[in-house]
């Protein structure tokens, strides 16, 4: 049996606008990371809304390397917030190693 690794949840998310915020994140997982910044890259805009609403989001994988938390591209931190940032839904406990 393989044992099952928590992976951290999106404890709080302000950006509203996105189709899977309904009083917090309600995607099964999401992915943090583009190539200059710790964008979501699970926000979208659009009319349909997703998730479901009994989940609480959690990080499934992260592209951010640079960041303190990230060990083989993927979060060990104990939990995110997501708000607006450089972009509309960035990762807010982003810490880059290199300060
Ligand atoms: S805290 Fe760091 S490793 Fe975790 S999702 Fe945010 S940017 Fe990625």
């Amino acid at each position: 049996m393989t044992a099952m690794m928590e992976m951290p949840r999106v404890q709080e998310c302000t950006v509203t606008g996105c189709s899977y915020n309904h009083d917090g994140c309600r995607a099964f997982a999401i992915t943090i990371g583009s190539l200059n910044h710790a964008h979501c890259d699970t926000f979208v805009e659009s009319p349909l809304k997703g998730g479901i609403d009994t989940l609480v989001a959690q990080v499934g994988a992260c592209k951010r390397d640079d960041c303190r938390h990230n060990l083989e591209l993927e979060c060990r931190a104990p939990a995110i917030t997501v708000a607006a940032g450089q972009d509309m839904a960035d990762c807010m406990t982003y810490e880059p190693t290199t300060i």
